[in-house]
């Protein structure tokens, strides 16, 4: 245990693959295993990847289902006046940016939008392809990957990237762009699916922002947590007891 009052400083080291192992693990047992179906619509996964900055789930998905409600194809949004597309993507939030960048992307992609080249192309290559587009950056190229095709990847959002800091799968405090890189070192391709999802649910619900390590089922396994000083480690609220 670490003295009351001293932090105990940590050098970072690559995790080995049998720890990773075990952290897949432990998640496997507290959130199950997660099983991705490709659906093989990149434009689809581009724009909810787009629609979902800055918002919950929930409203992305209205949000992207009034969209293709309302247009008939991804052209007719891309010609569209921007007012419609911002009148369709309202639920989802920060629609006056979010409208003209989806547009901006569209316009992109060519006179007939179609990403479904991107399949078959060598990784590098489509993620250089996926980021050149504007305000592309690793992670929705990352999510059009994994989330359409089932390409192991694994997007760092800020739940893995606050996660997977404290449980030291990367350098603290490390760049999005080396924690992706971090992320695909360590992780077996098979598991790069439900590691994410596992990665994002164990963010939402126990290791917040505020962490609730006292029902954290990783805590023996967690950098930041054995760090930290007995006494100023996350504590239940008052009658509530510690999980084992
Ligand atoms: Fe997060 Fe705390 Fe669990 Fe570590 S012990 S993973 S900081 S909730």
């Amino acid at each position: 245990m670490a003295a009351a009052g001293k932090r105990r400083p940590v050098a970072w080291k690559r995790p080995r693959r049998a720890r990773v192992h075990a952290l897949r693990d432990k998640l496997r047992e507290l959130y199950g295993e997660p099983v991705g179906v490709p659906h093989r619509q990149p434009v689809d996964e581009l724009v909810r990847t787009i629609l979902s900055q800055s918002t919950s789930d929930r409203n992305r998905d209205v949000a992207f289902g009034r969209l293709k409600e309302r247009f008939p194809s991804w052209e007719a949004v891309r010609d569209a006046p921007v007012e419609e597309v911002e009148e369709a993507i309202r639920p989802g939030g920060l629609y006056k940016q979010k409208a003209p960048r989806i547009q901006q992307v569209l316009r992109e992609l060519g006179e007939e939008i179609d990403l479904r080249w991107l399949e078959t192309a060598p990784r590098e290559e489509a993620l250089a392809s996926l980021t050149a587009l504007p305000g592309v950056g690793r992670k929705t190229a990352a999510c059009v990957q994994i989330f359409t095709w089932g390409r192991p990847e694994i997007p760092v959002d800020v739940h893995v990237h606050r996660v997977g800091g404290r449980l030291g799968l990367f350098r603290p405090n490390a760049p999005f762009e080396e924690a992706h890189d971090e992320m695909l070192a360590i992780t077996d391709p098979e598991d790069a699916y439900e590691f994410h999802i596992n990665l994002i649910t164990h963010g939402r619900r126990v290791c917040r922002p505020q962490p609730r390590c006292w029902e954290c089922g990783l805590r023996r396994m967690c950098v930041w947590y054995r760090a930290l000083p007995t006494d100023e480690r996350p504590a239940p609220p008052q009658g509530r007891k510690a999980a084992k």
